[in-house]
């Protein structure tokens, strides 16, 4: 199938062609025609799927045809869960809208309110929000949603986790019962088809490409660690590995998250931190940073989980293991983006077996094991359905020579349980600053900023 085939309107096929793109993707294929024919709509795929344009070209298309509602408010409405995901879709419009007459904005949380004020004073036919903000705006009657035709649902299921129904019941409430309403998600369960059922009539279903099919261009490999020095090990053998032109490596917290990336950058690597703690100026110059390619490694929360697209990353390294199933999911599909390959390297201590169980279970496969040679664990897994106190799997043998120095551990079972706690976890990775490798500001928040820029 073509994009012409879509029937869409001239403008937007010279915006497409001007992306580059080709073919319209499954999603598209599949949604484009059933947002245009009116339906309500619930998409699961995931993110990489080229779910955007599914939701956005039909949006662009309609603006094509006057609005029939009074008033100055929006005519779609995007809601999703993340600041960085709104941009990226408001960088869409703004590409597939380039050769209409398109107003956007995004009402975003952690952005002054002035702006956003003028913004919503005027006119807009797209906004693209996160909820709690717009939950504020609407208390405060400043943005009226009585034209609206289109509301989108974006990563509806990471709205729900992160406890926005509330908001999103509400936003709806507002909106006209005669509007459209297109829900796009990553997983479908009992909670989000009860979200389903409130807000959508007589929706029309797609699923694209199962979480294994998506996952086909990523290599996924598993590395079992003793614990935090075995980890700062294998990461360091991973970040010098010339074959790593970009990672995002992610960390359980957002604290965890600037003490890596201090530790690496105090090696002379290009590296920033990426976090929820972070003001949204300071996140989306990080997100560029990286784009440009001043930042090879970002050390990240799951915020940048979630719908970051920047191309060329070439490994997604989870230093810790992510609390939830679907989160794994979201994290590795930050590389293999676009159809490119990439590698995908959990690091996994004994503490993290239940966390592991839960993500293979959930992507349907076992990730096979990697051994780096001289950095091998000198304690394997337990095979699945043992006792803790059962034989382990996979203790590589070789490893037995390493077991004459045991390394401290540390005891509690949360993911991320050997993380860095204190500045001597960094300072033990030891290997000097060379003069001068280190292009980029160090970018985090809080106590632990170093401060300073390096040229
Ligand atoms: P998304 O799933 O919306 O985050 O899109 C993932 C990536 O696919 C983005 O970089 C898009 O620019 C790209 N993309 C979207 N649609 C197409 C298409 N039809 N052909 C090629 N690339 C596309």
């Amino acid at each position: 199938m073509t994009f012409a085939e879509l029937q869409l309107h001239p403008s937007i096929l010279k915006a497409i062609e001007a992306c580059g793109y080709v073919n319209p993707t499954p999603i598209q294929e599949q949604a484009i025609p059933m947002a245009m024919a009116g339906h309500d709509l619930i998409a699961t795929a995931q993110t990489g799927t080229g779910k955007t344009a599914a939701f956005v070209l039909p949006a662009l298309q309609r603006l094509n045809t006057p609005s029939n509602g009074v008033g100055r408010g929006p005519r779609m409405l995007i809601l999703t869960p993340t600041r960085e995901l709104a941009n990226q879709i408001t960088d869409s419009i703004r590409n597939y809208g380039k050769f209409m007459r398109v107003k956007s904005c995004a009402i975003l949380g952690g952005m002054p309110y002035r702006e956003q004020l003028r913004l919503l004073s005027q006119p807009v036919d797209i906004v693209i929000a996160t909820p709690g903000r717009l939950i504020d705006h609407l208390d405060n009657r400043r943005i009226d949603l009585g034209r609206l035709e289109i509301l989108i649902l974006d990563e509806a299921d990471r709205m729900l986790d992160m406890g926005f129904t509330e908001d999103v019941d509400k936003i709806a409430a507002a909106s006209p019962d005669n509007r459209q309403t297109l829900m796009f998600t990553a997983t479908m369960d009992n909670a989000m088809a009860r979200i389903a059922q409130r807000l959508l009539t007589n929706p029309q279903r797609i699923t694209v490409a199962g979480k294994k099919a998506t996952l086909d261009n990523i290599e996924q490999r598993l590395h079992v660690a003793d614990d935090l020095r075995h980890k700062n090990r294998l990461l360091q053998h991973f970040v010098t590995d010339i074959s790593l032109t970009k990672a995002i490596i992610f960390s359980a917290t957002k604290r965890d998250a600037d003490f890596l990336a201090q530790g690496l950058y105090e090696q002379g690597h290009k590296v920033a931190a990426l976090h929820g703690d972070m003001n949204q100026g300071a996140r989306n110059r990080t997100i560029a940073d990286m784009r440009r390619g001043k930042v090879r490694l970002l050390v990240a929360t799951d915020v940048a989980a979630r719908g970051l697209d920047v191309t060329g990353i070439s490994h997604v390294i989870n230093f810790d293991l992510p609390r939830f199933a679907e989160d794994y999911v979201h994290r590795i599909g930050r590389t293999g983006r676009a159809g490119a390959s990439g590698i995908a390297i959990s690091f996994a201590s004994i503490n993290d077996q239940n966390y592991l169980d839960k993500i293979e279970r959930f992507i349907g496969q076992t990730l096979p094991q990697h051994v780096i040679p001289g950095l091998e664990p000198t304690r394997g897994l337990r095979p699945k359905g043992a006792a803790a106190k059962g034989p382990r799997r996979g203790a590589p043998t070789a490893t037995r020579k390493n077991s004459a120095a045991p390394l401290p551990r540390r005891t509690d079972s949360r993911p991320g349980s050997s993380l860095p706690n204190a500045k001597s976890n960094i300072k033990r990775w030891g290997s000097p600053k060379p003069a001068n490798s280190v292009a980029v500001e160090y970018r985090g928040s809080g106590a632990s900023r170093p401060n300073r820029r390096v040229v």
